[in-house]
């Protein structure tokens, strides 16, 4: 029979695969969106800068990659490192990079804004006139 040894056995490289199934928008200066990894949905946050990202999966539970750093604080990554790393920072590497440079552009959210509608009775004062203090 095979030899046994004392040692543990390497921990073999990630692979996988993933999707976006919801492309990131922009949302304040984050983008977010949806990845499926291995079949897994996450939620992904990434920064203006897509340095790194939030990933939450469907029970709440988050991870967060750190695409500079090459790190995951998954108990993978933590507990059993890998040679290219867990399968967040690789399925996030590949599809962060597979994302349209246009929506790293942080100006591209402020520009969606709309302009902002008031509501309630309406203010007799703005703030900025001083017709009302007028009558001395
Ligand atoms: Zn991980």
């Amino acid at each position: 029979m095979s030899s046994v040894t004392k040692t543990r056995k390497p921990v073999q490289p990630v692979r996988g695969v993933c999707r976006w199934v919801i492309l990131p928008i922009p949302v304040r200066d984050f983008e977010s969106g949806v990845l499926a990894i291995n079949g897994t949905e996450y939620v992904v946050t990434l920064p203006a800068d897509r340095s790194g990202a939030r990933l939450t999966k469907p029970g709440g539970e988050q991870y967060h990659v750190d695409l500079d750093g090459r790190r995951c604080d998954c108990p993978d990554a933590v507990y059993r490192p890998r040679e290219g790393g867990c399968k967040h920072f690789k399925a996030v590497a590949a599809a962060v990079g597979r994302l349209p440079a246009a929506r790293l552009l942080l100006g591209t959210a402020r520009d969606r804004r709309h302009n902002p509608e008031c509501f309630g009775p309406a203010a007799e004062d703005d703030g900025h006139g001083h017709d009302a203090a007028d009558a001395l």
